[in-house]
């Protein structure tokens, strides 16, 4: 069985334990490779290569460092079947997904902050005709990076690439779920010529490898992507250290359906924003509100879409929902059908494990599933259940849409759907989200910065904001 090694000091290496444990190809419910579960000394190896590669990497001209991460762009892309391969085989989606949308969005991670360090301005006050103040942004140090299984390369150089780009040094941890991508981006750095000790890759599991880096004492700042829950232990642990702290969190997201909008975008567009990537995308659209005049209309199209998803093996290239990521999730989803009959919902489609024949007979399946009558309350509709469910609910007015979709503690994104302007812009100026949406799902810019309010998270990626994140800034004042 092949092994994922640990990437530290530009060296690939096992755990100083030799403890190794299996990572499941979830599509056959079966052991495919064996995990380095490195633990705190590994950690320490880690930050100590961090902190030796920081003083020359962050000396390192803008043009060098964003040659090496251009190279690394080149070589994902020259890998993006391989890398695909690996990617569906870890976590569970579609090969068809992982090619047209997280590998070549990894790449573009990279080639956006290796381009936007060459454009790079800072800011500069005038103080009547006394002082001139200017603003330095100078890299913070050794950085943590830890990222989920749902969108496994896509998420880890999100984070990965501002942070070598703004001239920090790095330990990143994948999730144990889905590690495979992240150890086969080592070898690519490697063969880039990443200088050693600038990107450190340490797996394992989050409560023993993942809390020492964020106990580690010379980590100066942690960027974090993940559940509510450990958003709240890292902020818990990181807080009195006075570490930065970036933390993208879960969501609960509304998708809100006009009946003055465009039926076959909206329709087509929610069967994406509800079932991509099994519904395991921070993003999905799970509470769809429809104005109640359109409510039987787009109920009904909206199933007879769903029924016609294909839930396959994963390498077919006609399947629309694959495997969900592991064995504990698919019992978290179920165990939320089951809440949502108890709450009184009305499970219209889907709602079972769908058990295929073949290859896939073990893999952890679930229908699409399309559960109604329930209240925006009810636990189902607060909860995060991350995986291909949704709730349709009708609405009658505005400001009563505004109080369902604001009604949760999360507040990532939020989607809306109609043709008249004026509403589009009063609604989104009301949703309690980081991101809104009108008239389209998942249409990125990555200018733009990403991110959510209330128990969503706190900072925000994308653009020059996340270079800012692994910079400090200084205000120098001369006085005139
Ligand atoms: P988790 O919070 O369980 O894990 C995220 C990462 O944190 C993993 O690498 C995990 O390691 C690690 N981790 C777990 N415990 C600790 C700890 N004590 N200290 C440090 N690291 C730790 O999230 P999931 O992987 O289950 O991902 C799903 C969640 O991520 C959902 O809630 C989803 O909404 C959210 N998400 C948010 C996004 C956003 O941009 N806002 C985007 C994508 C997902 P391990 O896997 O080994 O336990």
């Amino acid at each position: 069985m092949d092994k994922i090694l640990n990437y530290i000091n530009g060296i690939l290496t096992e755990p100083i334990e030799g403890k190794f444990f299996h990572t499941i190809n979830p599509a056959i419910g079966k052991p495919y490779a064996l995990v380095s579960d490195s633990d705190k000394a590994d950690v320490a190896n880690a930050v100590a290569a961090a902190s030796v590669a920081f003083p020359k990497w962050s000396a390192t001209p803008a043009r060098d460092r964003s040659a090496i991460l251009i190279k690394i762009a080149e070589l994902i892309e020259r890998d993006l079947d391989k890398l695909a391969l690996a990617e569906s085989i870890d976590q569970g989606k579609p090969v068809a997904l992982a090619k047209a949308l997280d590998i070549p969005r990894a790449a573009a991670n990279i080639r956006f902050y290796a381009t936007a360090i060459l454009h790079e301005s800072s800011e500069a006050h005038f103080t009547n005709q006394e002082a001139i103040n200017y603003t330095q942004h100078t890299p913070v140090g050794v950085v943590g990076c830890i990222s989920p299984w749902n969108l496994p390369l896509y998420l880890f150089t999100w984070k990965i690439a501002p942070a070598i780009a703004a001239g920090c040094t790095v330990v990143a941890k994948p999730s144990e779920i889905t590690p495979m991508t992240a150890y086969l981006f080592s070898k690519l750095c490697i063969e880039a010529g990443l200088p050693a000790g600038v990107l450190n890759i340490v797996h394992g599991v989050g409560a023993k490898a993942g809390q020492a880096i964020i106990e580690h004492a010379e980590i100066k700042a942690i960027s974090f992507t993940g559940g509510t829950a450990t958003g709240k232990i890292i902020a818990a642990t990181a807080g009195p250290m006075f570490k930065k702290l970036s933390l993208e969190l879960g969501g609960k997201n509304p998708n809100i359906i006009f009946t003055d909008c465009d039926f076959e975008k909206a329709v087509a567009t929610s069967i994406q924003s509800s079932f991509s990537n099994q519904g395991e995308i921070c993003l999905c659209g799970s509470r769809i509100f429809v104005e109640r005049p359109l409510y039987e209309k787009f109920v009904t199209e909206f199933t007879t879409r769903t029924k016609a998803l294909i839930v396959g093996d994963p390498l077919d290239e006609k399947t629309n929902l694959g495997a969900i990521a592991s064995e504990a999730h698919l019992t978290k989803i179920l165990s939320y059908i089951e809440l949502a009959r108890q709450e009184g919902g009305t499970i219209i489609q889907g709602g079972n494990q769908v058990k295929l024949i073949g290859r896939c007979a073990e893999g952890y399946f679930l229908e699409p599933t399309i559960i109604t009558g329930l209240s925006h309350t009810c636990r189902t509709n607060q909860e995060e259940i991350f995986g291909p469910v949704v709730t349709i609910m009708p609405f009658d007015t505005e400001e009563e849409v505004l109080k369902y979709a604001n009604s949760t503690t999360y507040g990532l994104a939020a989607t809306i759907w109609t043709e008249n302007l004026t509403r589009a812009h009063r609604v989104a100026a009301k949703v309690n989200s980081g991101i809104v949406w009108v008239n389209c799902w998942l249409f990125r810019d990555l200018r733009t910065p990403f991110g959510g309010m209330k128990q969503s998270g706190i900072g925000r990626e994308g653009g020059f904001e996340a270079l800012k994140f692994f910079t400090d800034e200084k205000n120098v004042c001369i006085k005139l």
